[in-house]
């Protein structure tokens, strides 16, 4: 299983970033974890888009589903027939429509979204859209993805995704620090956890988001073998992170950066 990082950016992006989107394959199979704005571009640089087999969204702030919108375009453009825009990506090999798997309840939202431009139905009339059971499991090709609710703003999955091989990494979308992000990420081979911030929020009844050594802190309690920080704006030096990360945790440690690759 190989993991690529699409993009790592935070709310907002990086110089020249994209926001939260992860490419996960193995063999013929892969799956997009989140589509943040931005991410479509990044991922039109790694890989034929229309070649994807599922994308999952872990939660609806903009910076994790934004470019679903260009990514319907350029699919209803292309894979339909339609040349409008005279896009040439390859359709060698796409015979279904890739699967778009949203958060529970997140239909109405994402109908809601696209509806601001008359277009409601948009993203269903070009994915296979359904909502995951959170308390289920989804089987993609050889990949089985499950989900872990986690404290954020608004409802959030993490999504762990595991290979054939046994080999798992988990993804924990955005939170602040708690439990079940450890619980659910127990010795997963990797964990992409986020670190957002400098300093905690000064509110501890408000938090929603983590420091690259709270970041640590689940990596250690759930002993993963290595951990990926992610969502960090660039305003914040990558070897600080790494260098707090790695006062909680042990194991590897690396800011994640768009195009990375990790082979499990
Ligand atoms: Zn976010
Ligand atoms: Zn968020």
């Amino acid at each position: 299983m190989k993991l690529t990082v699409v993009g790592k950016s935070p709310a907002w992006q990086d110089e020249g970033g994209a926001c939260s989107s992860y490419l996960v394959s193995e063999g013929d199979t892969s799956i997009l974890l989140d589509c943040g704005n931005g991410a479509f571009g990044a991922l039109r640089k790694l890989t034929d888009p229309a070649g994807l087999d599922a994308i999952f969204i872990s939660h609806l702030h903009a910076d994790h589903f934004f470019d679903l919108v260009p990514f319907a375009f350029s699919l209803t453009n292309s894979l339909r027939g339609r040349e409008v825009y005279g896009l040439a990506y390859s359709t060698e090999g796409v015979e279904q429509p890739i699967e778009l798997y949203g958060p529970p309840a997140s239909g109405g939202a994402l109908e809601s979204v696209c509806g601001v431009w008359r277009m409601p139905t948009m993203l269903f009339d070009t994915f296979e859209f359904s909502e995951y059971d959170p308390g289920g499991e989804v089987t993609v090709g050889p990949l089985k993805i499950t989900f872990r609710a986690v404290p954020h703003y608004i409802e959030t999955w993490a999504i762990s995704v595991a290979g054939p091989d046994g080999k798992r990494l988990v993804f924990g979308a955005d939170c602040s620090p708690n439990e079940a992000l450890a619980d659910f990420a127990a010795g997963a081979d990797l964990l992409i956890a986020e670190a957002t911030l400098a300093e905690p929020e000064p509110d501890p009844d408000d938090r929603g988001h983590m420091t690259p050594r709270e970041a640590g802190e689940v990596a250690r309690a759930a002993g993963v073998s290595r951990l990926v920080l992610t969502h960090i704006p660039d305003q914040i030096d990558p070897g600080w992170a790494v260098a707090e990360a790695g006062a909680a945790f042990e194991g590897p440690v690396a800011v994640a950066e768009g195009a990375m690759e990790l082979d499990l």
